[in-house]
């Protein structure tokens, strides 16, 4: 069995070399933990190795852990992330916490976010999920709008005051090779940073595809399975 600090060593050894082989400075790209399963014991076990950052992929779970962590003065200050489907309804402890939301993915959802933002007195971070769909028509699979209506969302965002637009998200679509859909991504990002230049994250990559991801300008990649292992098979575990 490995040991959490050389999962992490071994993955940001993954990233420098992804990095470096592209011709990027590896400081550019972030590591977002993605928590989503494990416990709070195994989050304050990696941020004792120095990480900060997580991610959780459903709302109960992620302010659930976020407070058993908050309530514990031996663990630094974290930040979170959600990187899961949103529902309207429960903006609320997300806007609270303060979370950067990676899954924005159509406008009722940033009007959501945005009166949740100002009711908590917060400004949240927050990404446009995208669509990357394929050849094989996987559209709508896995959360994310469609590219076409990616530039209309991002200039909601930015017309928000209580929302920061970060960047475009996305998850390689399972029916193709990583890079083409990343590719594609990137883009989608330079168009997109063309009106707002402060949208200059990309969060894309996981455990499996992390390379692919640098490669084509990941600035952030979200890793679960390579940090803390195999999620334990549950319905709702989701990708
Ligand atoms: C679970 C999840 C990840 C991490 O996936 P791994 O393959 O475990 O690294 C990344 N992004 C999203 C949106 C996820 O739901």
């Amino acid at each position: 069995m490995t040991s959490l600090a050389d999962n992490l060593r071994a993955v940001r050894a993954r990233i420098d070399d992804a990095a470096r082989a592209a011709g990027r400075d590896p400081a550019e790209v972030h590591l977002l933990a993605v928590s989503k399963t494990w416990s709070a014991e195994d989050v304050r076990a990696l941020a004792a190795l120095g990480q900060r950052h997580f991610a959780e992929n459903r709302v109960q779970e992620l302010v659930g852990k976020a407070a058993a962590l908050a309530a514990d003065p031996t663990v630094p200050e974290l930040h979170w992330h959600l990187v899961g489907q949103l529902q309207r309804n429960k903006v609320g402890p997300v806007a609270r916490l303060g979370a950067t939301v990676h899954s924005v993915d159509r406008a009722s959802l940033v009007t959501a976010l945005a009166r949740a933002a100002e009711r908590e007195q917060q400004v949240l971070d927050v990404y446009v999920q995208v669509d990357l769909g394929g050849p094989e028509g996987e559209l709508g699979s896995r959360g994310g709008a469609a590219p076409a209506d990616v530039p209309g969302l991002a200039d909601a965002i930015v017309a928000a005051p209580e929302l920061r637009l970060r960047g475009l998200m996305a998850v390689a679509p399972r029916a193709e090779e990583p890079g083409p859909a990343f590719e594609r991504l990137a883009r989608l990002s330079t168009r997109v940073r063309a009106d707002h230049p402060g949208a200059s994250e990309t969060s894309a990559g996981m455990s499996g595809d992390l390379e692919a991801a640098v490669t084509a300008g990941a600035t952030v990649v979200r890793v679960g399975t390579a940090l803390f292992g195999t999620r334990p098979l549950t319905s709702d575990a989701g990708q």
